[in-house]
């Protein structure tokens, strides 16, 4: 019996020892969490408190900025606009010899960048610009977000001086949205501020929803529903007074250009981007100027970029056109970093050929064609640049509605394609069984530039 009790008992205190351990055990664990939790909240107040500090610091820097700014000296913008993604400033500014290199800067006494520019000085006189070329300048999807300043820093016994530059144009504040990536876009607002009276030009940029009536490309298909373009034969032979082949297809260049186009629309928007058509069928007429024209529907948009389709065609009748190979029109005072990937890219996958033509021909592919008074001769450049490339339908000629943005400086960077020669039998093959290789070119082309340092 006694045994028995003995070893009842061992057991008891064994189980009582169990719990007590097993209690003080769960005790511990249940301090150490209250303590993990109360460290935890003490550093989230903590990191909290810092990030108060850190924007209140920025915030009184960013005041005491604009106070510091020197509103004594002024410099001047004498033009300015809006091109495709970049943004140009022509100006000038009068400076003595005391102050030194002056460079032009985007600011808020917190982030500062230099803006390259071609500086001239005569004397005291000072004149810039910060591109020879309308395509390039401040790169507007390159900014982060904020608020800066654009100023003139220069330096005068070894201090820092900042001063700002006065708007003697008569264009007022833009608007601008960077192009979709990853379904996200940035607001960058161009506007003349004041502080206390004084003016400033200073961008305001932060992410936002693009809105339902901004897009980031825009496609015009080339001709309509009641303008065919060129119309050929399937086997080379010349359509009849009614534009019908008898022995062979009949093809349409509007009809044509229409399927580059879907074809353009799909691959951008595979890539991300916000695409608007000029005309929605095959079918549709548009105008050419107006409200939501051909010429016009890039800027109604804020579009940055104007790809206009076309095919091409030496009207030698029976398809014996001995000329081929695409052809980009592109305006004057450009750079070609951008053509010159739509070259590289429509050669490799419409595994089509640069144009054999000689005339307007810049480089291989690269042509540009003027009017005899400087301006692009074709209205898909011309009109869509607004100032930077000469638009002038005013609506003083009677033959069109007017273009609301002839006199924009807030405008679309066009490029006329002429994918091939359609009435060279072997070209327009290459185009029938292969619309969407043309496409994947241009894509892919802008694609590459964007994604590049060279813009
Ligand atoms: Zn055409």
């Amino acid at each position: 019996m006694c045994k028995v009790n003995t070893k009842i008992l061992d057991k008891i205190s064994l189980l009582s020892t169990f719990l007590v351990k097993w209690y003080k055990g769960k005790f511990d664990l249940y301090e150490k969490k209250r303590k993990k939790k109360r460290t935890k909240k003490y550093i989230f107040i903590l990191i909290f408190l810092i990030i108060i500090i850190i924007a209140f610091y920025y915030f009184i820097n960013y005041k005491s900025f604009l106070g510091k700014i020197n509103y004594d000296i002024n410099g001047n913008i004498t033009y300015y606009d809006r091109y495709g993604i970049h943004l140009n400033f022509k100006g000038n500014f009068k400076l003595d010899d005391s102050y030194e290199s002056p460079t032009l800067v985007l600011s808020n006494g917190n982030f500062e960048r230099i803006i390259d520019w071609k500086l001239n000085k005569n004397k005291n006189e000072y004149s810039f610009e910060t591109s020879e070329f309308i395509n390039k300048g401040i790169n507007l999807e390159s900014l982060e977000s904020g608020d800066y300043y654009l100023l003139i820093k220069t330096h005068k016994n070894d201090e820092d001086i900042y001063f700002p530059l006065i708007n003697k144009t008569k264009y007022e504040d833009i608007t601008y949205y960077t192009l979709s990536q990853n379904g996200s876009n940035k607001k960058v607002s161009i506007t003349w501020d004041r502080f206390e009276g004084h003016e400033l030009l200073a961008f305001h940029i932060k992410n936002t929803d693009l809105p339902d009536d901004v897009y980031d490309i825009t496609i015009d298909p080339g001709h309509d529903g009641n303008d065919a373009g060129m119309i050929v034969c399937g086997n080379g032979d010349v359509p009849n007074r009614n534009g019908k082949c008898l022995k062979s297809d009949t093809y349409k260049e509007s009809d044509i250009n229409f399927d580059v186009a879907l074809a353009l629309k799909d691959e951008l928007e595979k890539m991300g981007y916000k695409v608007k058509l000029t005309r929605d069928s095959k079918e549709d007429t548009v105008p050419t100027y107006g409200e939501m024209g051909s010429g016009t529907t890039a800027n109604a948009t804020k579009s940055k970029f104007n790809f206009a389709l076309h095919h091409n065609s030496t009207n030698i009748p029976g398809g014996m056109s001995t000329t081929y190979g695409f052809e980009i029109y592109v305006a004057g005072d450009s750079s070609f970093d951008l053509a010159r990937l739509f070259v590289k890219n429509i050669g490799k996958y419409g595994k089509a050929s640069v144009s054999t033509k000689k005339e307007f021909k810049v480089e291989d592919g690269i042509y540009q064609r003027f009017s005899s008074d400087g301006t692009p001769y074709y209205y898909m450049i011309r009109e869509v640049g607004g100032i930077a490339t000469g638009a002038y339908q005013d609506g003083s000629n009677t033959t069109y509605d007017a273009n609301p943005y002839y006199d924009s400086n807030d405008t679309a960077e066009g490029y006329l394609f002429e994918l091939g020669y359609i009435d060279n039998v072997k070209e327009l093959r290459n185009i029938l069984d292969n619309p969407s290789g043309y496409a994947r070119g241009i894509a892919l082309g802008l694609n590459e530039y964007l994604n590049s340092d060279i813009k």
